[in-house]
């Protein structure tokens, strides 16, 4: 999508600097039986929250989706909620 110049209309989004969590920990590999954590970073319908939501920087995002991925195999989180 191309974004004119024209388009400057305000986002409400505040200009706030995310952090990424998992680096904020210095967590080297996201654990996928660290279901707590993990339910920070899905939706109630069990998505993977996306990074520019999350925040997380793409190293972590990429391992977090991995993670939920195999948190899912092995039932520990839901593929669809009902
Ligand atoms: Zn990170």
């Amino acid at each position: 999508m191309v974004r004119r110049k024209t388009q400057t209309r305000k986002r409400r989004r505040p200009l706030r600097k995310k952090v990424c969590k998992f680096c904020a920990d210095k967590v080297d590999r996201i654990d996928f039986k660290d279901v707590y954590r993990l339910r920070n970073y899905i939706t109630e319908r069990g998505k993977i929250l996306p990074g520019r939501i999350s925040g997380n920087c793409s190293k972590h995002q990429r391992q977090l989706s991995t993670a939920v991925k195999r948190a899912r195999q092995v039932a520990l989180l839901p593929f669809k909620a009902e």
